[in-house]
């Protein structure tokens, strides 16, 4: 057996780690470090915290928080970051096949230029997001890209790297569905709604100030026909309600409309 001397310097490059719940063996997610996996896991935990990444991972690291959840070190390499990022792949891979419900978005390895990141790097990306009000995004001229495009032969790049990534089975949320769906119970804060709202009202409705000709209405309606109007109970409700401006003690959806303002779900 070799014997490991003082002397044998062998550098760390970084680790990749599993996290899984205390009661059950099963992984949920693998990732890479070039920090500590305890530091890493910290920080998983940290930006679960913020709520700011909306990731399956990191609802399933909420759901179960530090009580539940917890990374072990599958793996030490130091031989150089493509071994890392090689045997992130290996371990996503196997563990897949293994049976594992992975909630990995992507196969592992590298960034999708070829670029993995290091901690400073992570951070530093970090500190930059931080510095931008959150919430805002600046649009139009605005914009730090405003009237920058990309090539054709680069969105035709990243468009074949999407292709079927997270379609069907390969989908992390495939067949779930109500209490295993991640996103089971959400509801949009009504800040949020009030936002999507505004977006759509007034000339930035995309039918603003667009009426249709008489051949168009005349298809139209010929092709409604016979349909009971309002089609339902909820375009009644904005039809009469909303619109109007009506309350109504009876209709649900009044009733819900109101509970979100005042943010209670
Ligand atoms: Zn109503």
């Amino acid at each position: 057996m070799a014997r490991v001397l003082a002397s044998s310097y062998v550098p760390f490059i970084g680790g990749v780690y599993a996290f899984r719940t205390y009661d059950s063996d099963e992984f949920r997610y693998v990732g890479m470090t070039t920090d500590s996996v305890t530091a890493r896991e910290r920080q998983h935990f940290r930006l679960a915290a913020s709520g700011k990444r909306k990731t399956p991972f990191y609802d399933w690291l909420r759901k179960n928080g530090r009580e539940n959840a917890f990374a072990i070190p599958l793996a030490v390499v130091t031989t150089g970051l493509d071994d890392l990022a090689a045997s992130e792949i290996e371990w996503i891979a196997r563990m897949r096949l293994e049976g594992h419900r992975l909630l990995n978005l992507s196969d592992g390895g590298k960034g999708p230029n070829g670029h993995v990141w290091t901690e400073e790097q992570r951070i530093a990306a970090g500190d930059r997001a931080r510095g931008r009000p959150t919430g805002v995004h600046l649009t139009g001229p605005d914009s730090p890209r405003w009237g920058h495009t990309h090539s054709d032969e680069q969105k035709a790049k990243w468009s074949a790297m999407r292709k079927g990534t997270n379609t069907g089975e390969a989908n992390p949320n495939f067949g779930k569905f109500g209490e295993a769906h991640p996103s089971f119970g959400h509801r949009m804060s009504p800040e949020s709604r009030a936002r999507l709202s505004e977006m759509r009202r007034g000339e930035n409705n995309p039918n603003f100030g667009k009426t249709m000709s008489p051949e168009d209405r005349a298809k139209k309606s010929a092709a409604l026909r016979g349909r009971p109007m309002p089609s339902s109970v909820r375009s009644a409700h904005t039809r009469h309600h909303t619109n109007k401006g009506v309350f109504k003690e009876t209709c649900r959806h009044c009733i819900d409309d109101r509970n979100n303002e005042r943010g209670t779900p």
